[in-house]
This record gives C-alpha cells, sequence and structure tokens, in this order.
C-alpha cells in the first residue's frame, strides 16, 4: 500500500531501528516508547489490522509469533515481556498496518489506563 507508513518503512524509504526481518516479518523500535524495550513487529505484507486476518493471510501471524521470542532473546526480555495489538477505533490504532507492540525491559503496570 503505497500511502501506508508502515508500507513505507519495510521498504526502507522512511527510516526505522530495525531489530530483526526475516522473509515475511519485520521489527523495529517504536519512535514513542512508552517502556525500556518497545518494537514493533509487523508483517511484510499490508494487513490493515487484527481484524483483516483470514485464513490466507493468518500464517504471517504464526511468523510474527515465532519471531517475537527471538526478539525478546535478543532484547534481553529474560523476565517476561507484553504483547499488544490495537484494533480498530475502539482500540485506539493509529497506524492502518497490523502490528504488535513488543514491551517490557520493566515490571509494566497490570491495570489499562
Ligand atoms: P498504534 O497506536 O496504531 O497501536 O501504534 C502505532 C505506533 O507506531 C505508536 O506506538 C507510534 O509511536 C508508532 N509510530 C508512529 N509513527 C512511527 C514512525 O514513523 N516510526 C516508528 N518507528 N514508529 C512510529
Ligand atoms: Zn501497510
Amino acid at each position: 500500500m503505497s500511502d501506508c507508513l508502515f508500507c513505507k518503512i519495510i521498504a526502507g524509504d522512511i527510516p526505522s531501528a530495525k531489530v530483526f526481518e526475516d522473509e515475511t516479518v519485520y521489527a523495529f523500535r517504536d519512535i514513542n516508547p512508552m517502556a525500556p524495550v518497545h518494537v514493533l513487529v509487523v508483517p511484510k505484507c499490508h494487513i490493515a489490522s487484527a481484524n483483516e486476518v483470514t485464513g490466507e493471510n493468518a500464517s504471517v501471524v504464526a511468523d510474527i509469533f515465532k519471531a517475537i521470542p527471538k526478539i525478546a532473546a535478543a532484547e534481553g526480555l529474560t523476565n517476561g515481556y507484553r504483547v499488544i495489538t490495537n484494533c480498530g477505533e475502539d482500540g485506539c490504532q493509529s497506524v492502518k498496518h497490523l502490528h504488535f507492540h513488543l514491551l517490557g525491559g520493566k515490571k509494566l503496570p497490570d491495570q489499562m489506563g
């Protein structure tokens, strides 16, 4: 998608601090970190949100969850971490390309704000 921010980041048209990449998955540091480690893990193919995951494209979600433990280990998250995906208006999704926030590096709050 030519007008999608994360598609532009994946293509290298917009710079990012890459932490992981394989055939189907790209991961980079969030520009506005909410924790000592805040990585965005995204499919290279454009999927607008969790609501657009289908039987045809769901394998990339498995790829993402295979990448997450590798990224967590590389980031030193030995004591755990949190994975979040925001979806749609009520979920406060601001970028319309499916992404998983990987957060850690400290004890995270146990309540939603
Ligand atoms: P959402 O609110 O859609 O779940 O998360 C979007 C995330 O993308 C936010 O945490 C925001 O800080 C991050 N973000 C927005 N624009 C950029 C950017 O240009 N580069 C990077 N690395 N992160 C971005
Ligand atoms: Zn996209």
